[in-house]
C-alpha cells in the first residue's frame, strides 16, 4: 500500500523473492514530479541490482559529482571535501528516480492501481486474512499488506491503534528547485557551480546550513536552507515559503551563493518533524500489516537514507518471509523482519541528528578565520555495513544464522502449539516476541 520509492522497493523486492504481489495501491490519481533533490545510497543500489534492476538509469540522471564540499558560511571557504558515496549517494530528483521505480514494477507485470486510497484495515485475529477498505468500498485481502504510506501514515495509526502526532524537531527547510537563467550561468560567481559538470555543497553555520546541488550538468539547481524554527507551519511537501525571510536568513552568507538564492522567486516550506520511536512495526492480532519506509523509519534530511532504508527494509522482508514454509509462520517473518531492522534504521536516524548537530555547532565559537579539524565536519559513515553490501562469505554468514533463528522460533511455536493443543500447558504464543 503506497506507491511511493518505498511501496516500489517492497514490491520489487517480493517480486524477487518469489512472492505473488497482489497489487500497488495509491490514492493519488497521477504522479506528478515532486519533491526535489533525494540520495539514493550504494546499499539501495546493490539490492536494486540484486532485484534484476537496471541501475544505470538511476546513475545517468543523478548528480554526477565524485565529491562534496563542505563551506563556510560567511566566506565559502572549503573545510573539508569528501566522496559523494560517504552520505547522499546518487543524489537525483525524486521525481524521476520515482519514474524509474515504478517503470521497473510495471515491466514485472505488478498492477500499479491509481486513486485508491486505503481507509480501513482489518487485523484478524485468526489465522484468516488481513484485509484493507479502499475509499469507494472495494475490500481486498492478501497474506500480508505491506504498508507504505509515508511519514503521514494512515496505517499507523490504524494498525497500532494509537495517534502519534509528529515532534517539532525545532528546524524547517526551505527548499527551491528550478533551471537557472541564461544571466546566473553567465554570472562568473555562479559559473563554477553551474557549468563543467555537477556540484554538491553545503555551507554551515551556526544553527543553519545551506545544501545546494545541480542536476543534469547544472541546468537544474537546488539549495535546501535549513533553519531554526519553532512555528507551527503545517508538516507539507507543498507549504510555499516566505522568500522575505528567506532573503533575511542569507544577508551574510557567501556571497557565490547568496545571489542565486536571493533571486530565486520562490520556495517551499518544509517543517521538519519527528516521530517518536513506534513500539512495534506489525499490527498486534494477526501480524500479517507490517509497515515499511517513512511510515515507521522517517528519516532527517542530514541522514539522507530515508529511501535506501525503505529499500533495505523491502530486502529484509521479502528474504524474512521467504524463509517461512507455510502461512502460520508469516507472523515469525514480519516480526524477525521488525527486529532486523529496528535497530539499523535507529542508527540511521540518529546518524542524520548528529550530523546536523556537528554542522550546525562546529563553527559557534570559533572567531572569523580560525581553521576548525576537518574531521569534525566530515560526514561518518557510522553505519555498519548491511547484510548485502558484506563481502560473500560474511553474506552467507549471515543469512545462515538468521535462517536459524528464524527456524529455532518456528520450531519453539510449533511446539508450543501443539503442547496448548494437547492442553499440557498453556501458552500465549500469539504474544511471543523474537
Ligand atoms: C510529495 C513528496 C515529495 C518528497 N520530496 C522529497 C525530497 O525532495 N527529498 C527527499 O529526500 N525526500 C522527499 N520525500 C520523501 C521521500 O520520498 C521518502 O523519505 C522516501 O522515498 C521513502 O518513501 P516512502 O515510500 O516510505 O513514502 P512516500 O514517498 O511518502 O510515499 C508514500 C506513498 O503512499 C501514498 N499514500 C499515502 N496514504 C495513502 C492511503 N491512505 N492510501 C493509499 N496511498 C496512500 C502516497 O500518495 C505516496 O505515494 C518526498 C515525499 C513526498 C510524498
Amino acid at each position: 500500500m503506497g506507491a511511493g520509492l518505498g511501496g516500489c522497493a517492497a514490491a520489487l523486492a517480493l517480486h524477487h523473492h518469489g512472492h505473488y504481489v497482489v497489487a500497488v495501491l495509491d490514492k493519488v490519481r497521477e504522479f506528478h514530479r515532486l519533491g526535489d533533490s533525494l540520495g539514493l545510497g550504494e546499499n539501495a543500489y546493490r539490492l536494486l541490482a540484486r532485484w534484476g534492476c537496471h541501475v544505470k538509469e538511476i546513475q545517468e540522471i543523478g548528480n554526477q559529482s565524485p565529491t562534496m564540499k563542505i563551506r563556510r558560511w560567511h566566506d565559502g571557504k572549503v573545510l573539508a571535501e569528501q566522496p559523494l558515496m560517504d552520505m547522499a549517494g546518487y543524489i537525483g530528483h525524486r521525481g524521476d528516480y520515482h519514474d524509474i521505480f515504478l517503470k521497473w514494477v510495471r515491466e514485472r507485470g505488478i498492477p500499479i492501481r491509481m486513486g485508491c486510497e486505503v481507509v480501513a484495515y482489518s487485523d484478524p485475529e485468526t489465522s484468516q486474512q488481513p484485509s484493507l477498505t479502499l475509499a469507494s468500498g472495494e475490500t481486498i485481502t492478501a497474506d500480508v499488506i505491506v504498508a507504505c504510506d509515508g511519514i503521514k501514515s494512515l496505517a499507523r495509526h490504524l494498525v497500532l491503534g494509537a495517534r502519534d502526532d509528529p515532534v517539532s524537531s525545532g528546524y524547517a527547510c526551505f527548499r527551491a528547485y528550478f533551471e537557472p537563467t541564461p544571466q546566473m550561468r553567465a554570472d562568473p560567481a555562479l559559473n563554477p557551480l553551474l557549468v563543467n559538470g555537477d556540484s554538491v555543497n553545503f555551507w554551515i553555520g551556526p544553527d543553519t546550513h545551506v545544501v545546494q546541488n545541480t542536476l543534469r550538468s547544472g541546468r537544474e539547481f537546488n539549495w535546501i536552507l535549513t533553519h531554526k524554527d519553532d512555528g507551527d507551519v503545517p508538516e507539507s511537501w507543498f507549504q510555499p515559503g516566505d522568500m522575505e525571510e528567506v532573503r533575511r536568513l542569507v544577508v551574510d552568507l557567501d556571497p557565490q551563493v547568496r545571489e542565486i538564492i536571493k533571486a530565486t522567486d520562490r520556495c517551499l516550506d518544509w517543517k521538519i518533524c519527528y516521530r517518536k520511536p513506534l513500539s512495534t512495526w506489525v499490527s498486534p492480532r494477526g501480524h500479517r500489516i507490517v509497515l515499511l519506509g517513512d511510515s515507521c523509519h522517517a528519516h532527517l534530511p542530514t541522514s539522507a537514507q530515508g529511501a535506501s532504508q525503505a529499500c533495505e527494509s523491502a530486502g529484509v522482508l521479502a528474504a524474512c518471509l521467504g524463509m517461512v514454509e507455510g502461512r502460520e509462520d508469516i507472523r515469525v517473518a514480519t516480526r524477525a523482519y521488525e527486529k532486523l531492522r529496528y535497530p539499523r534504521t535507529r542508527v540511521s536516524q540518529t546518524f542524520g541528528e548528529d550530523l546536523r548537530d556537528r554542522w550546525h555547532g562546529a563553527l559557534k565559537d570559533v572567531d572569523g578565520d580560525v581553521e576548525i579539524d576537518p574531521e569534525s565536519v566530515k560526514i561518518k559513515v557510522s553505519l555498519p555495513k548491511f547484510l548485502f553490501s558484506s563481502p560473500p562469505l560474511l553474506q552467507g554468514l549471515i543469512v545462515v544464522v538468521v535462517a536459524m533463528v528464524v527456524a529455532m522460533v518456528v520450531a519453539m511455536l510449533r511446539v508450543c502449539v501443539l503442547l496448548t493443543r494437547s492442553n499440557f500447558v498453556h501458552t500465549e504464543y500469539t504474544t511471543l516476541r523474537l
